[in-house]
């Protein structure tokens, strides 16, 4: 298989490259159907991952990262299709093996096959470079004016470098969420804030709390206001005071007249903070988490997540990438095939890209064919698995198990690694209440 994959990667990448440049003019052409005045306009969101961990282990003084994939997905339609990567590799076995003999040579200016194509000094992590090299190769059919990010400024710069006109950068609401966490756990609060003796586990589900609730409020104030952007500005200040009123232990008519997501009685909400504790803040504790909120709840952060997107799309074709060049085995050659054949998959469905790829290569497989039996009934399982109904049974499995280990959580005060914030014993009447949860 591994002989194979050596053999057609180069025309997998061709038919691929060819089918992600269909893509991009396929959505130019439905723009123009429905309507929009520049057609050629998409949004889109991108994100890098690395073949291992970027982050040193301590061991080696040097990067670790030695293969980065940059992915762009369309944010325009439903289904969000990949219709640009770039791939950055340093790894060259027959480099290095040049080198071990004592010849001076470097990726990728050597003679004979080299499956590098940036240089072992270049920093693989130059997310603004990569972004601009996809941005560069799509932007003949399309152009971006909208971009989210996973909050690296550098990918968007490199973004806007390309298009050379203004890119309106978004951020997804997940990131910044974990901003705000950060940022709790972070504060300089007083030290009287805390009682108990497990004070670090309590400022860490605060700042959990405070993540969920920003959230929670964000999304529940667009479905609100429908998106009315000047609505949702205007609503926010008292929503900031509100929330922090309700930490405090002020859970009630304020709650219950300006929050979107608190009903106005603290003891069904004590999933977020025990209910028996109450926060003592001072003034200067209360101004540090305003501002902590701030980040995701001030007007400008909401200019900058008008549109609700993530990068959850990336993410998840990120992962699918591991399927085909798991963490554990590096393939320096087939590696760009892989990924490429992976998109080609994930664009056109498993069946039509076995078919796609077979005729490309000219080994077309006869109609009416067991094989082709085979295929169509793995698609029936794969859509069968993606049924609204099929998924709603799963959540509630999650819920369940989420609750057994929230509950074993209370009972053993584990300080880590049980982290989620699940709902209580009575979670199907508070999902009534905290619909958010
Ligand atoms: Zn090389
Ligand atoms: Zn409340």
């Amino acid at each position: 298989m591994q002989k194979r994959t050596n053999t057609v990667l180069e025309q997998i990448t061709e038919l691929n490259v060819k089918d992600m440049k269909e893509k991009r003019c396929q959505l130019v052409e439905e723009n123009a159907i429905i309507g929009q005045k520049n057609p050629k306009d998409i949004n889109v969101e991108g994100d890098t991952c690395y073949n291992n961990p970027i982050f040193n282990n301590e061991t080696t003084p040097f990067q670790a990262g030695t293969i980065a994939t940059t992915t762009f997905c369309e944010n325009n339609t439903k289904s969000k299709k990949v219709i640009g990567v770039n791939i950055a590799s340093k790894v060259c076995i027959i480099g290095s093996r040049l080198r071990n003999k004592g010849k001076n040579v470097t990726c990728p200016n050597h003679h004979g096959k080299c499956t590098a194509n940036i240089s072992p000094d270049a920093v693989i992590g130059d997310e603004e470079k990569w972004s601009a090299s996809v941005a560069q190769q799509i932007q003949s059919e399309v152009k971006i004016v909208g971009y989210t990010g996973d909050g690296d400024a550098k990918s968007h710069q490199g973004v806007s470098r390309v298009t050379q006109s203004k890119v309106t950068h978004m951020k997804d609401v997940r990131h910044l969420g974990n901003s705000v966490r950060r940022a709790v756990n972070r504060a300089n609060f007083s030290a009287g804030m805390f009682r108990g003796t497990s004070k670090c586990n309590l400022r860490n589900r605060l700042a959990m709390s405070i993540k969920q609730r920003c959230t929670a409020e964000l999304t529940k104030a667009h479905a609100v206001y429908n998106g009315n952007l000047n609505a949702i500005k205007k609503k926010m200040p008292k929503i900031i005071d509100t929330i922090v009123l309700c930490f405090k232990g002020y859970c009630g008519h304020s709650c219950k007249t300006n929050s979107l997501v608190c009903c106005g009685n603290y003891r069904q909400a004590k999933n977020f903070m025990p209910s028996n504790i109450k926060l003592k803040m001072t003034e200067a504790d209360e101004l540090s988490l305003i501002q902590c909120i701030g980040i995701m709840l001030s007007p400008n952060a909401i200019e900058n997540t008008r549109f609700l997107t993530s990068t959850q799309k990336c993410e998840a074709v990120n992962r699918a990438y591991q399927a085909v060049n798991p963490k554990t085995i590096s393939n320096p050659r087939s590696f760009s095939g892989r990924i490429h054949s992976q998109i080609h998959n994930l664009n056109n469905g498993y069946t039509r890209s076995i078919l796609l790829k077979s005729k490309f290569l000219g080994a077309s497989l006869p109609s009416r064919s067991k094989v082709i039996r085979q295929m169509l009934a793995t698609d029936k399982r794969n859509r069968r698995r993606r049924d609204p109904e099929v998924l709603a049974k799963k959540k509630l499995r999650r819920f369940a198990s989420r609750r057994q280990r929230y509950e074993l959580h209370e009972k053993k005060h584990y300080s880590s690694g049980l982290t989620d914030i699940a709902p209580s014993l009575n979670w199907a009447k508070q999902m009534q209440d905290h619909n958010y949860v």
